[in-house]
């Protein structure tokens, strides 16, 4: 096998990618996910654990696992997360099992975490088989006003949150250019078919995917 070939995938396929998937509230960026697992029902979605309350219908253990600070606490003490970050005033953190398992069971996993969480993550992965699954999409808005509207048209959050979120928002736009994909969420439907096709262009990359017909 050439040293160029060494570099490339295994040939097998059988390791799942793992889409990281970051953005500023008010963005669209879990209506777009949502509405892309809905077409493709076998990615994973990765659920984290955080610190904050639950919204109204948000259910434990399906959109996060709410824990007591202390609890997360010595969890992330343990090594549990593969990455963790305070979003907001609240913890939040990857749970490394559940990755882990389901990108070497070929599964396609996608985690919704926040720019500071994808910076550890990919200083973290490095030397891991995780590293190479990974594949870095930062969701933006077709224009600054948009979030604003966007994060005041939710209804579910206070004025100074409203305002801690806007500011954090602006902040995190300046990261988009760390991402290997930038999906704009102007039309729902587009957005969402971006993401399907950054998947697949992720899936077919020789540097996951190898030359079927060089396998034993
Ligand atoms: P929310 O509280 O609105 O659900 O999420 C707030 C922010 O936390 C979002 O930017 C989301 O991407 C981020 N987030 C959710 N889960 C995780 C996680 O496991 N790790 C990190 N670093 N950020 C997360």
């Amino acid at each position: 096998m050439s040293s160029d070939q060494e570099t490339r995938g295994d040939g097998g396929g059988s390791k799942g990618i793992v889409l990281v998937l970051s953005g500023p509230s008010g963005v669209g960026k879990t209506t777009v996910y949502r509405q892309f697992m809905t077409q493709c029902p076998e990615v994973r979605f990765s659920v984290s654990c955080t610190t904050r309350a639950p919204r109204a219908g948000e259910v434990n253990g399906e959109d996060y696992h709410f824990l007591e600070r202390d609890d997360f606490l010595r969890r992330a003490e343990s090594g549990e997360f593969l990455e963790h970050a305070e979003v907001h005033g609240n913890l939040y953190g990857t749970l490394r099992a559940a990755v882990e398992n389901e990108v070497q069971a070929g599964r396609d996993v996608l985690l919704d975490i926040d720019v500071q969480g994808a910076r550890l993550l990919r200083e973290s992965a490095a030397g891991t088989p995780v590293a190479g699954a990974l594949v870095f999409v930062f969701v933006g808005p077709p224009s600054l006003p948009v979030i604003e509207q966007r994060l005041r048209g939710r209804g579910s959050d206070a004025e100074n949150v409203i305002q801690r979120r806007l500011e954090n928002a602006k902040a995190e736009l300046g990261a988009w250019c760390e991402y290997d994909y930038l999906v704009v969420n102007d039309i729902l439907g587009d957005a969402v078919a971006e993401l399907a096709a950054v998947r697949i262009a992720a899936r077919c990359s020789t540097l996951r995917r190898g030359a079927p017909w060089t396998r034993d």
